[in-house]
């Protein structure tokens, strides 16, 4: 199969939505990272997404949707607060899980009774779903294992000759994947985090919201337990890293000094990625949300032997950014 790369042309996106109807997988830009989509309700498609990214057949996927009234096509008994979310935050990076309608196929949701439901703020996204008519399922559209997509030609490397289309929406906004919420619990766990922070949502929510790994349960008798699960099931994979090692600083005098150290040993390239570098320059590059993924295939393409990441206190209250910093550092 000859993956074609479309435009986000009128003509174009009217293409990728025949492609999906006819139960093809077709690559689109969102504000986090490229989804690789296919019709929610056509089950044989659905399946041949786990094959195209080698993904684990036990790790559900996320619905798309366009509008407020897709949620009720998958999703039953829909909550006060999941309205109350969608007004403050969708379209946007938030996913939040709803009981799941049976119409919806089990490789969906990987045979769990929740399906997770997000609305791309992607004009594209958007434009793409409601021209193939129902909600796609989409997850990054990258080779299982590897960095999410944030440009269409990432997507190419990993897919190409497995997926029928991509439309080139040029580089994603966000940079990482969407939060994950559960609210279904009380109180709500987030299952993965990410730009929409526990802030952002108790801001909402009016009470407390927890993060995955601390969603412990007191039963009236006071024996904790850990009730409902704390991550999402995707969260148990490890993630990608690349080969380079990468080493986590402070500041960027630590960077240097450490770089300084390796760079005596032949042969081994360092690079330093920083949040407060305004142009990069020689082997210093930008450390945000929206380069981070682009940086580490970068590295493997370049043979990088160590990355040294400056954690200052902007990237360490980055929630999001510094979950997926410390799944790529903690591999080796
Ligand atoms: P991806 O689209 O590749 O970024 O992955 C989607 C993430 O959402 C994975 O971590 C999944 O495990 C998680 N997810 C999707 N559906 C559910 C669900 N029903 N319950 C819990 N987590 C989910
Ligand atoms: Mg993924």
């Amino acid at each position: 199969m000859q993956t074609q790369s479309l435009s986000t042309s009128t003509g174009d996106i009217l293409h990728a939505a025949h492609l999906l109807r006819a139960g093809e997988l077709v690559a689109f830009p969102t504000e986090t990272v490229y989804g690789l989509g296919a019709m929610v309700f056509n089950e044989s498609a659905v399946r041949a997404i786990f094959t195209a990214k080698g993904r684990p057949s036990d790790n559900p996927l996320i619905v798309h949707c366009a509008d407020r009234t897709d949620v009720e096509r998958v999703a039953i008994n829909i909550p006060p607060l999941f309205d109350a979310l969608f007004e403050r935050f969708c379209p946007g990076p938030l996913t939040m899980l709803l009981e799941r309608h049976i119409a919806v196929p089990d490789a969906v949701t990987a045979g769990l009774n929740t399906v997770a439901v997000r609305f791309p703020a992607h004009p594209v996204a958007e434009t793409l779903i409601r021209t193939a008519g129902e909600p796609l399922v989409a997850p990054s559209a990258n080779r299982s294992g590897r960095p999410s997509p944030t440009q269409a030609q990432h997507v190419m490397n990993d897919l190409a000759g497995r997926i029928a289309a991509v439309i080139d929406g040029g580089s994603c906004e966000v940079g990482i994947e969407s939060t994950v919420l559960n609210i279904l619990t009380n109180p709500p766990v987030i299952l993965r985090p990410g730009s929409i922070t526990k802030e952002m949502l108790e801001d909402v929510v009016g009470y407390e919201v927890v993060h995955g790994s601390y969603a412990i349960k007191t039963s009236n008798d006071g024996i904790s337990e850990v009730s409902f699960p704390t991550l999402a099931p995707g969260m148990k994979y490890r993630h990608y890293a690349p080969e380079a090692r990468i080493i986590l600083v402070d500041s960027m005098a630590e960077a240097l000094q450490t770089a300084r150290g390796i760079e005596g040993q032949q042969g081994n390239l360092v690079w330093i990625l920083s949040n407060s570098v305004k142009k990069p320059e020689h082997d210093i590059f930008l450390l945000s949300e929206q380069t981070l993924y682009a940086m580490f295939r970068n590295a493997d393409a370049q043979n990088v032997g160590t990355l040294i990441l400056v954690c200052d206190p902007h990237v360490r209250n980055n929630e999001g950014l510094m979950n997926r910093i410390q799944k790529a550092a903690s591999r080796k």
